[in-house]
């Protein structure tokens, strides 16, 4: 962990050993998710980072009461059940679902499902892209 007066930087390591960082629940223990606003101390959106073994699925189905969700697919392959349609998530997929979508995720392929879960409240996003970067002439020093 490093952090300046604008910036905090984590360093998980390997996705493979992600595992290694538990998410102790009340009643359980989830192993291969991270959510990330409480390492680095997001203020506009929660992040997790998330490896389903092959042959997982989410034990639950769930939707959400303000946030709207984005899944990036990073490696594998699996199946994504949203209200009553399912279909095939694999490297490159990117789903939006609303607040009130019923999700749920199975890996049914053969090597570990790897995917990246962003959560920002529906309608906040204000300006984005160029809109939102400011272009600075400022000398580097690496
Ligand atoms: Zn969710």
């Amino acid at each position: 962990l490093a952090s300046g007066e604008a910036y905090q930087v984590a360093h998980l390591g390997p996705l493979e050993q992600i595992e290694q960082y538990p998410l102790v629940l009340p009643d359980r223990e989830v192993r291969g998710k991270v959510f990330i606003k409480d390492l680095i101390g997001t203020t506009g959106s929660e992040i997790s980072i998330n490896k389903l073994p092959a042959g997982g699925a989410v034990p639950f189905s769930h939707a959400h009461k303000q946030n709207e969700e984005v899944y990036l697919f990073v490696k594998g392959q699996g199946q994504m059940a949203i209200d009553e349609d399912v279909f095939t998530v694999k490297e490159g997929s990117i789903v939006r679902l609303a607040p009130r979508a019923v999700r749920c995720l199975r890996n049914n392929g053969q090597e570990d499902l790897y995917f990246i879960v962003i959560q920002t409240k529906e309608g906040s996003l204000g300006q984005h892209t160029f809109d939102d970067g400011i272009r600075l002439e400022h000398e580097i020093n690496w």
